[in-house]
């Protein structure tokens, strides 16, 4: 057995973002400046949108989003169960009704078919989640907004990186939101990036983001710039840092990189446990597409061994390996149960997927021999525990 702990996830952190950081606190610019503009410019570029407003996390871009989007009472949203609270948690916050849909029992993203049973005329908005980094299937769900007059905001949290039939999320006509949290494909510490196509969204995520204030404070503060400023409206205070953004500038570069890496051991994964009847692998959508591997999921069919979910991630714990849990359904948490019961039957594979799901490490500076120590603790406690 391995004598130290490996974690589920790790950012790959190097000199050269240690180094950018350094210079933002020497500059004497540390919040939002010239390096939150750099990383806006280059990100919006790496995705392919021509507007990009970066902020302190992406449940502040889901926030503001359905704020710009005047989403509200009685409106109904359309979004997974399969996804972190966040995503409908904002739904909530924002008085409009969230509508789970259940997902696809192979790729665990939304299923388009049981989208189109769930639309109203309350429906204003889809937010499908590309989980795991795989994209979901964003034709048809374009096609269900056009015919209903819908809004697509994409929960593209694990996706930076992942291209739908040739093109990267991000650049579709929709709204897309991405998270730099530390376990997330790439890092800014915290941080998040709604893109979008549509300008004036954008200009009022931006105010939004500020105060409502008219100009940002490091152009007014600039020497070409004027200290005065205005309130246009009310708004938040979900800006960017320098020193965050000093760690995006150089993550970015290296995201294609990562991503390489990681689908190298989601394929060694895939190849050592292909043949194990106790799991069921993470399965690829049958549309051309590049999965980020941001997660690495099987589910523990746990009707074949004496264990539960829990009990398995304690025993891999016992063998120093990490793992993650992503996600208990939605419908499950306990707010869920008490405020917005939704029966298991209704949305039976994200419920068959939520007991018994779990995310083996994977994270770009893992070696195969790390990957080999995670196959031989999950054999072990296959072999230990089977019926
Ligand atoms: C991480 C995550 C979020 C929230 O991102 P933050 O940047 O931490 O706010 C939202 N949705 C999904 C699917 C996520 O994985």
């Amino acid at each position: 057995m391995r004598t130290d702990f490996l974690p589920f996830s790790k950012p790959a952190l190097g000199d050269e973002e240690i180094n950018e950081v350094v210079d933002s606190l020497r500059s004497g610019w540390i919040t939002t400046g010239p390096k939150v503009k750099r990383f806006e410019d280059a990100f919006k570029n790496y995705v392919g949108a021509p507007f990009a407003v970066p902020l302190s996390s992406a449940t502040a871009g889901l926030h503001l989003t359905l704020l710009a989007l005047k989403i509200g009472e009685g409106d109904e949203i359309i979004t997974t169960p399969m996804t972190f609270a966040s995503t409908v948690s904002m739904i909530v916050l924002s008085g409009a009704t969230p509508v789970l849909a259940d997902i696809e029992s192979g790729t665990l993203n939304i299923d388009v078919a049981r989208v189109a049973e769930k639309i109203t005329s309350r429906t204003r908005a889809i937010i499908p989640v590309h989980f795991a980094g795989q994209s979901s299937d964003l034709d048809p769900l374009f096609s269900l907004a056009r015919l209903h007059n819908l809004s697509i905001i994409e929960d593209a949290a694990h996706a930076a990186g992942t291209e739908y039939k040739g093109k990267r999320i991000g650049s579709f006509d929709s709204v897309s939101i991405f998270s730099f949290h530390p376990n997330k494909n790439i890092t800014t510490g915290e941080g998040g990036m709604v893109c979008t196509q549509d300008e004036s969204l954008a200009e009022d995520v931006s105010l939004l983001k500020f105060h409502g204030m008219s100009r940002e404070a490091w152009k007014r503060f600039a020497s070409s710039g004027s200290p005065n400023y205005d309130i246009m409206l009310p708004g938040y205070k979900y800006n960017m840092m320098d020193i965050q953004a000093a760690i995006g500038i150089h993550q970015l570069p290296r995201l294609d990189g990562f991503i390489n890496r990681r689908k190298e051991i989601a394929d060694q994964y895939n190849r050592a446990l292909e043949e194990v009847q106790e799991l069921s692998l993470p399965l690829l959508a049958p549309y051309q597409q590049r999965h980020a591997w941001h997660l690495y999921t099987p589910l523990i069919k746990t009707e074949l061994l004496t264990i539960d979910r829990e009990q398995f991630m304690s025993e891999l714990k016992a063998h120093n390996i990490g793992s993650g849990l992503h996600y208990k359904a939605i419908h499950h948490h306990a707010w869920y149960r008490k405020n917005m019961p939704v029966d298991d039957s209704e949305l039976p594979n994200a419920s068959y997927a939520s007991d018994r799901i779990l995310s083996l490490p994977l994270f770009p500076d893992m070696t195969d021999s790390d990957v080999d120590d995670v196959v031989t603790a999950v054999f072990d406690i296959i072999k230990k525990f089977r019926r």
